[in-house]
């Protein structure tokens, strides 16, 4: 806190959750160290602060499997080379498929993973049901777990790459809002916040679900909406494995894992309207805890000690845009992970940084997540989405 604006920066990056923070700890590594973060509250105050924390590699296309493979590498050492304990539990992950069409659709994905190295396996639901012995298995029809999938603590890895980057000698300011873009002749030029002007030739946009709101500041039109999602976390309950896997019913997307003693639990909500809005909705747990009795039984006996929401950062293919935008020059974005933005932030932040470095990404292949796929009609969704 109480950082000053800096006048000038080589890049500045707008957004201090996991994917900002990675950024800039990259573009350090990297010797770019003239870098300022503005965040309008603090760092990990948007989604990252409110995510799951829940890190797979099981994925549909092969550029978020290459991500995911990435990623959980870097959060397998990220204690050593960041300097700071994540709480990284490879429990796995468990996906259910109760639907021939998932059944299908989990063998040609499995497939994929496991030709680009993921270990993962599609299973019977008796084997589903030894790893979860509590789990209602009566209506599932196969299921797919890999075990070095996992979760880890999204406060952490910001604060990990936070303060990383700065020991580097990048600048994080906090409580500052960036309130303008400008851009001359084509060309970013400036960053205007609340507490002054910092003259720049690239910003990054890292705003998570108000990426769409930075974009228009540019003069950019991302097609990034925000969706409220919730997570509700049980009072200490024993009555399921200490070693839980994430579990998730693959066609409700009700999904759980353990938190501390407690289980922390949640599912998306079709009927949710875009907004900014994140208040809770107890009338919707009701709808959470009949999934939760229906696939664990004993969840019935568990009381809900809390819940919040944050917001998902929804792109219309559900992946994000990543990369320089053509139309202006030096506006370059890193948002619209739809879901999936903490367990590729070691991997983004490392392709973003090699952009400005080098001019392409090099870690990963990311140009099929470009901007430029919904001018041009692109590629297809990512089913993946939880
Ligand atoms: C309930 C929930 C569960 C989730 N579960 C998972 C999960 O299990 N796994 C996973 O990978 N992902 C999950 N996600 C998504 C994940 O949290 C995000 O994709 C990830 O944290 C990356 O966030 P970000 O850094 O891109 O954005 P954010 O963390 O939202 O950061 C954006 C920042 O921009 C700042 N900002 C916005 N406007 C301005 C402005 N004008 N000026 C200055 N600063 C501004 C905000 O204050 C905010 O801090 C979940 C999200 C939610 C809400």
């Amino acid at each position: 806190m109480g950082e000053s604006v800096p006048r000038s920066a080589e890049v500045v990056i707008v957004g201090a959750g996991s994917t900002g923070l990675s950024i800039a700890y990259h573009l350090a590594s990297l010797g770019v160290r003239d870098v300022v973060v503005v965040d309008r509250l603090g760092i990990a105050s948007g989604s990252t602060g409110r995510s799951a924390g829940g890190i797979r590699q099981q994925f549909a296309s092969e550029v978020n499997v290459r991500l995911s493979l990435y990623s959980v590498q870097a959060y397998e050492r990220f204690k050593e080379e960041v300097g700071q304990d994540i709480d990284f539990r490879q429990y796995g992950y468990l996906f259910l498929a109760t639907t021939p069409e998932e059944v299908e659709a989990f063998s040609t994905n499995v497939a994929l993973q496991q030709s680009l190295g993921v270990p993962v396996r599609l299973i019977a639901k008796e084997e589903a049901k030894e790893i979860v012995p509590q789990l209602h298995v009566g209506d599932v029809l196969a299921a797919t777990f890999c075990p070095t999938d996992g979760y880890a603590d999204p406060y952490s890895v910001a604060m990990g790459y936070a303060a990383a980057a700065r020991r580097m000698g990048v600048s994080i300011v906090e409580g500052v809002e960036v309130t303008g873009i400008k851009v001359t002749r084509g060309r970013v030029t400036s960053v205007v916040t609340g507490k002054g002007e910092i003259s720049t030739h690239t910003v990054i946009n890292a705003a998570g679900p108000w990426a769409g709101v930075i974009g228009r500041m540019a003069g950019v039109d991302l097609p990034i909406q925000p969706f409220r999602r919730q997570v509700f976390v049980t009072g200490p309950f024993d009555k399921l494995p200490e070693r839980l896997p994430m579990v998730i019913e693959f066609r409700t997307h009700f999904y759980f894992r353990r938190e501390g003693p407690g289980i922390l639990f949640g599912m998306t909500d079709p009927d949710e309207p875009p907004g900014f809005h994140t208040h809770v909705d107890w009338a919707f747990l009701e709808k959470v805890l009949a999934r939760a009795v229906h696939r664990v039984p004993v969840f019935a006996e568990a009381s809900v000690h809390r819940g919040w929401a944050g917001l998902y950062d929804t792109t219309p293919d559900d992946n994000p845009i990543l990369g320089k935008i053509p139309e202006v020059e030096g506006f370059i974005v890193a948002a619209g992970f739809s879901g999936h933005g903490f367990m590729h932030a070691p991997a983004v932040g490392r392709c973003i940084a090699e952009i400005v470095v080098f001019g392409e990404a090099k870690t990963v292949d990311i140009s099929s997540l470009s901007y430029g796929r919904f001018v041009q009609g692109g590629r297809g969704r990512e089913l993946y989405v939880i």
